[in-house]
């Protein structure tokens, strides 16, 4: 068997010892994006890498002990970083270059973080397979003709082809959780709040949050713990976070998981099995595992899809081509944005575009837009009950492993509809995190299938204890997928 790749905390622990620099890091980060640049998982490499490997030798020189010392990171190209491009996967933005951090940026690099690259997405964060990026596909290591999910399809590939140990993605209906089930690895969707937006490009700010991807629970926490916290320039960012720590075996004793009820029907059958062995794990270490109804979730795709497309429509007026995108030469100023919508924007995103005006358009809002508020708040409610009774509870991440490339693009309805399990959590503002739980054999292959468990607001450290509780039990691992396996030491290139 192929050795473990390196985690984060194993790199930060052998830059911080001298056994190796942040530059060879970043030189291993670079080979590595090179040698699976097939996966098309990147858009752009951070040509200033270099600059913040040196800061970050400096400061270790200096004495600092940093959490994440000369870890190499990749964000999710919504995510600014100071001098590299932020294409968000559209044709109108890409050529422009973030003239700051976000907030995450900030927070990883004073942590000590190297940032290598911004991942491929679909285009502004809206789809499921990341087909949709003006970038192409990004491919899926585990079988290169199916999809890594999205849209933080790139952040996926990255972690799971070990270009780097962590990453970052966003989450606004499943975006961090559904990838990371298709490509084998942690991904985690904070509360709403729990970590700031600042400088991640909107697409629904009332459902945004930022997420990190990674092989370990232990690299999830030490994430979570340099990422989340109040942000003064984020209105809706909480303060006072948690600490996080992966667990063990004993957090699982006497905990009670509830197994969401409406989640059952539609599964193939291996996430039926990982489900299975999933629970069967968690009551041999001495959990105690029910069935929970969360009734009004079968309303979710329909309310998230009308609550997320009006809030797009409000974010994407700011691209006219006047401050963002290119300036299209025309007789007349409206002409000018017209043109610079039309070529610039796909067709997903047109589609969404137009969904969400119309739905908030006077005569039609009371029908669509603010209907759809009243169902959210139902199943926030519902989702409030269940959690009453159990301290979290249990979801496939997705009814079905990785789709094949091609397979929904014709089809909307069918590409919203792979959500269903992801977008009523964004709805309700809770956590929840997808974990590795084993796999489903496909036509001969083997993918990765995702479990969901979610928290009660603001208990994200909840899920990340019970992941370390899951490794050690041995019902939760991130693999690499096979001709992707590291063939040398990576640490220290
Ligand atoms: N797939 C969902 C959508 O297309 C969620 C996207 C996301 O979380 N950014 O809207």
């Amino acid at each position: 068997m192929p050795e473990a790749p390196p985690t984060a905390a194993d790199l930060a622990r052998a830059v911080r010892a001298r056994e190796t620099t942040p530059q060879a890091l970043l030189e291993a980060a670079r080979a590595r994006a090179e040698a699976v640049r097939d996966l098309n998982a990147l858009i752009s490499l951070n040509e200033r890498a270099g600059e913040g490997a040196e800061r970050v030798r400096a400061r270790l020189e200096a004495g600092e002990t940093l959490p994440l010392a000369g870890v190499p990171v990749v964000v999710k190209d919504n995510i600014n970083v100071t001098g590299t491009r932020t294409t968000c996967g559209s044709r109108l933005l890409a050529n422009y270059v973030s003239p700051y951090d976000a907030t995450v940026v900030e927070r990883l690099t004073a942590a000590g973080a190297v940032i290598v690259a911004k991942a491929n997405m679909d285009e502004f964060a809206m789809g499921s397979s990341n087909e949709s990026s003006a970038a192409g596909p990004a491919l899926n290591p585990w079988d290169r003709a199916r999809v890594p999910g999205g849209s933080s399809g790139g952040s996926a590939v990255a972690v799971a082809a070990t270009i780097t140990p962590v990453s970052l993605g966003s989450d606004t209906g499943g975006s961090v959780r559904q990838p990371a089930a298709f490509t084998g690895v942690y991904g985690l969707k904070p509360t709403y709040g729990r970590v700031s937006r600042y400088g991640l490009v909107a697409f629904a700010s009332s459902l945004d949050q930022i997420g990190p991807f990674a092989r370990t629970a232990e690299d999830l926490a030490l994430m979570m713990n340099v990422i989340a916290g109040h942000d003064p320039r984020d209105a809706t960012s909480l303060g006072a976070p948690p600490a996080f720590r992966a667990g063990t075996p004993d957090d699982l004793r006497g905990l009670r998981v509830g197994v969401v009820r409406e989640s059952l029907n539609g599964n193939t059958p291996g996430v039926e099995a990982m489900l299975e062995e999933t629970l069967a794990a968690l009551r041999g270490a001495g959990a105690s595992v029910t069935e929970v109804s969360v009734p009004t979730v079968r309303h979710a795709i329909a309310a998230y899809y009308l609550i997320a497309t009006p809030e797009a429509s409000s974010n994407l007026a700011r691209y006219d081509g006047m401050v963002y995108g290119e300036r299209v030469p025309a007789p007349d100023v409206v002409t000018s944005m017209t043109r610079a919508r039309e070529q610039g924007f796909g067709p997903e995103v047109k589609r969404r575009i137009l969904l969400g005006t119309y739905a908030l358009s006077s005569g039609y809002y009371d029908a669509y837009y603010s209907k759809a508020m009243k169902v959210r708040r139902l199943i926030a409610g519902d989702f409030a009950r269940a959690l009453a009774d159990v301290d979290l509870l249990v979801t496939p991440t997705s009814p079905f492993p990785a789709f094949r490339r091609g397979e929904k693009t014709n089809d909307p309805l069918a590409m919203y509809a792979a959500d269903v399990d992801t977008v009523a959590i964004n709805l309700a503002g809770l956590p929840a995190l997808s974990v590795p739980a084993g796999f489903e054999t496909v036509d001969g292959v083997r993918l990765p299938v995702g479990i969901q468990f979610i928290a009660p607001a603001l208990k994200d450290e909840l899920l990340i204890t019970l992941a370390g509780g899951l490794e050690g039990v041995g019902a939760v691992r991130a693999e690499v997928a096979p001709g992707y396996a590291l063939t040398s030491n990576a640490v220290g290139g």
